[in-house]
């Protein structure tokens, strides 16, 4: 078998903010699949599948925020990056790498793309004069959510300098009346000053991204849909160029050659994956070339949400294609997370951090379960309705799937010694042989990112088992124990619905991996790989005694998280 060579990534997030339920959609979406792919691709085999991230780290927003806290930039990165990657193990997300941009890799990558794209012939770096608002207390130039102003269409006042939350209009900061700094409160002036920008509206860059739209699989088709809105008709060129610098005072990397200008956070964000991944593979000797050089048969998934598609889609690929490196294989988006149905907030208390809900000891894989049980690899929103989660996973989880293993167990430890049957042809009975029969429908559902459908499979089949033992009337069978007959077909059906639980586990551990562990202790096995769906356990496999796996959500812990969010 061919050795898969795979780079995941999940988006960057900002290092300004909390880690919250809404990014998680994100990172557990990416943790499942990098999983779900390293369980059916073991290193050990040859395979080399990286999952890396980073905080991304620079900009307008983390400078305003250090000086107010009255620390450095890097001081105030520094601990959000901690904070980050404690937020991320806690919810089992399992990065080879969680790097940050502001690092000496990232530079490297930065300076060299611009360099490659500067030195392009003709160059696809161009400058010219732009005027925007200048905050003369502060000295510098304010982004548009820190520029406030009286609506230029209904006239109410202090509204941001993209969009009117009174009328819903949608404007540039520079069309706002009576403009103002967020920061300083001093009444802007407009200034103008030399730019950077990337010739995004070069033939180079319109017929190689409206090639990469056309070719299709490296998009889903909802985003593919949007590029061509982007892209525009073939006659016509829509796209204008990208403006990639930034004036001092400024927390980001220096332009090479151009003193005081600085390469825009955005400009840096995406070449932090290959920052990140070049500090892997400094630690673990891994060809970096090989993964990025323009020829490279290595695959690169990005996992982005919607809101971000434009700079992945079109910046991030243009940019690599005409920097000689390797554009993305695929870029999964997804849409947005909604609690109870609404907009995450603070007055309802469902803007929940990520440190909330586990400080409140709820936990993380009741979460993860929920999220694989609602997403279907598309951009649609995904609703975590609050009843739905408790009914849910106590129903489906603590019910039905650790159930299976409490119930078997129970009969093996006190008549068998936790010793199993004669496995040896179990795999042809059922309900072994049914579960077997829908690995590849689970397989495909896991690899295209439907993890809904995967999970309703899953669960079909614990009903299955269920019933089985229900059928099978075991707490009968012991009543005569010690009718040799009758205590054989105890054992066969106890082994049979621990092997089945074995099976069961092996499908849901992308997904619930702690849980997983637990169970691959409790049936004394090494960790489960895709492969061992095709093993059974040896005739006399000792399992160990049962020990909770996991417990049911209790509504107060919920209403508890909700109060500490408000
Ligand atoms: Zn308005």
């Amino acid at each position: 078998m061919d050795k898969r060579k795979i780079l995941i990534t999940s988006a960057l997030p900002y290092a300004n903010g909390s880690i919250h339920l809404g990014h998680l959609v994100e990172y557990i979406q990416t943790d499942i699949w990098a999983r779900f792919q390293k369980m059916r691709f073991p290193m050990e085999e040859g395979h080399e599948i990286y999952y890396v991230c980073a905080d991304d780290t620079h900009g307008t927003p983390i400078m305003l925020r250090a000086e107010k806290e009255g620390i450095t930039p890097e001081a105030l990165i520094k601990r959000v990056h901690q904070e980050h990657h404690r937020d991320f193990e806690g919810f089992h997300i399992k990065f080879d790498n969680y790097y940050t941009t502001h690092s000496s890799e990232t530079r490297q990558y930065s300076e060299d793309i611009y360099i490659k794209l500067k030195t392009a012939d003709p160059s696809l770096i161009t400058t010219h004069s732009v005027e925007q608002f200048y905050d003369p207390v502060k000295n510098i130039f304010l982004p548009d959510r820190f520029i406030k102003g009286e609506c230029p269409k209904c006239g109410a006042k202090d509204q941001y300098g993209d969009n009117c939350e009174v009328c819903g209009a949608t404007y540039a900061p520079t069309d706002l009346k009576e403009p103002y700094s967020a920061v300083s409160s001093a009444v802007l002036v407009k200034k103008s000053s030399e730019h950077f920008f990337f010739k995004l509206s070069d033939n180079r860059c319109v017929n190689f991204l409206r090639q990469w739209t056309l070719e299709g699989h490296h998009l889903q088709v909802e985003a593919a849909n949007k590029m061509r809105e982007w892209l525009g008709k073939a006659e016509q060129n829509n796209l204008s160029d990208w403006d990639i610098s930034r004036d001092a005072p400024y927390f980001g990397f220096e332009i090479p050659d151009a003193p005081g200008k600085y390469f825009y956070v955005w400009l840096d964000a995406p070449i932090g994956y290959m920052g990140s991944f070049q500090n892997l593979c400094d630690k673990r000797g891994i060809n970096f070339t090989d993964f990025w050089k323009k020829d490279s048969t290595a695959k690169l998934y990005h996992f982005i949400g919607k809101d971000i598609l434009y700079f992945h889609a079109l910046f991030w690929p243009a940019m690599l294609e005409n920097a000689g490196y390797r554009t993305p294989t695929k870029i999964f988006a997804h849409g947005f997370l909604t609690i109870n149905g609404e907009k995450m907030s603070k007055s309802r208390g469902t803007f929940i951090t990520a440190e909330n809900y586990l400080k409140l000891g709820l936990n993380p894989e009741w979460l993860r379960y929920y999220y694989a049980a609602k997403l279907n690899g598309t951009m649609e929103d995904i609703d975590l309705n609050l009843e739905d989660f408790i009914a849910r996973v106590n129903s489906d989880l603590v019910g039905k799937y650790v159930n299976i293993a409490s119930r078997a167990a129970g009969f093996l430890v006190r008549y068998f010694d936790s010793q199993l049957f004669n496995t040896l042809n179990l795999h042809m009975l059922d309900p072994l042989s049914e579960l077997l029969e829908n690995e590849e429908v689970i397989c495909n559902h896991m690899k295209n990112r439907r993890y809904s459908l995967a999970v309703t499979a899953i669960m079909a089949l614990t009903d299955k088992v269920n019933e089985y033992w229900d059928k099978q009337k075991p707490w009968e069978k012991a009543k005569l124990i010690n009718d040799k007959q009758t205590s054989d077909e105890l054992h066969l059906v106890s082994s049979i619905t621990i092997e089945c639980f074995r099976i069961l586990t092996i499908f849901l551990k992308p997904i619930l991996p702690k849980l997983a562990q637990k169970a691959e202790s409790f049936l004394n096995v090494e960790p489960l790989q895709w492969k061992d769906l095709q093993k059974t356990l040896s005739h006399k496999h000792q399992i160990k005694a049962y020990e909770h796996l996991m417990t049911r959500i209790d509504r107060k812990k919920i209403d508890a998280m909700i109060d500490a969010s408000k």
